[in-house]
């Protein structure tokens, strides 16, 4: 895309979500941290149902080490990978007391020297928790990024290094938030919407999608023929295809005012 592009692209997810946010349920940057964490491989629906009742009473990793792994671990247990989740709040609880007088830093390596905190938890905390700059890579802005050819990249880094450079102001401060609501609620994984797409004279993605009124039915395939499109798939699935939707490496969320 060009600059011209790039700019139009975020002015039009920006005017459809003026306020873009995480959908997250947080009370302070502790508790975000908390829910980021939780997040991973899970919905924020999911994790809010979680967070709801244990934030009414836990907002300091003071009151978190009181609690203690074991009913925190029984406070998660609808949440996947609810034991390894425990342990590390528990251990990032801990560490933020030893080493941070129990106060989330603002500081990109002192955050991911913390238990259970990689990149892109650390960039959603420096951009939510402090208004940082900063694009967190979740599998929804990896796709969006590939499919519409905004800032395509073979892993999440690559995209996170691309969108740094090239997302203009004064989108920098959300534009990860647009990303993503634009992946979860439109340019969805299985099938993006593009008959709705705000972007979509924009975006480079070529099989667009038609209205599903409008959607021809596929003729039933011949088994030989099925075969040959099942081994064809693996090809399709790349970064720039439609079930181009898991990064490489690494892994939010949002409620939009409006949907972008
Ligand atoms: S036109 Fe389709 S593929 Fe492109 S961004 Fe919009 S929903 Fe995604």
């Amino acid at each position: 895309m060009t600059r011209d592009q790039i700019f139009e692209f975020f002015r039009r997810l920006a005017e459809a979500n003026p306020s873009p946010t995480t959908e997250l349920d947080y009370i302070n940057p502790y508790t975000l941290l908390v829910a980021v964490v939780l997040s991973a491989q899970a919905t924020d629906a999911s994790v809010n149902v979680a967070t709801g009742p244990l934030f009414k009473f836990i907002t300091t990793p003071r009151q978190m080490i009181a609690f203690g792994e074991d009913r925190l671990r029984e406070a998660i247990k609808s949440i996947g990978l609810f034991n390894t989740k425990a342990k590390n709040v528990v251990a990032l609880s801990q560490a933020l007391i030893d080493r941070h007088e129990g106060e989330v830093p603002r500081v990109r390596d002192e955050l991911e020297a913390l238990p259970g905190v990689g990149r892109k938890t650390a960039n959603v905390l420096l951009n939510t928790a402090f208004g940082e700059e900063t694009f967190a890579v979740d599998t929804h802005v990896f796709r969006v990024c590939n499919r519409t050819g905004l800032a395509p990249g073979e892993t999440v880094d690559d995209v996170e290094a691309k969108l740094e450079k090239i997302v203009p102001q004064p989108f920098r401060r959300d534009a990860h938030h647009w990303l993503i609501l634009h992946g979860r609620y439109t340019c969805k994984a299985r099938l993006p919407e593009c008959w709705r797409c705000p972007v979509i004279d924009l975006c480079r993605y070529k099989p667009k999608t038609s209205p599903p009124g409008e959607r021809i039915k596929a003729p039933t395939a011949k088994p030989s023929a099925a075969r040959t499109s099942s081994r064809g798939s693996s090809k399709a699935r790349t970064a720039k295809g439609p079930t181009a939707s898991k990064p490489r490496a690494g892994h939010n969320r949002s409620r939009p005012s409006r949907r972008p």
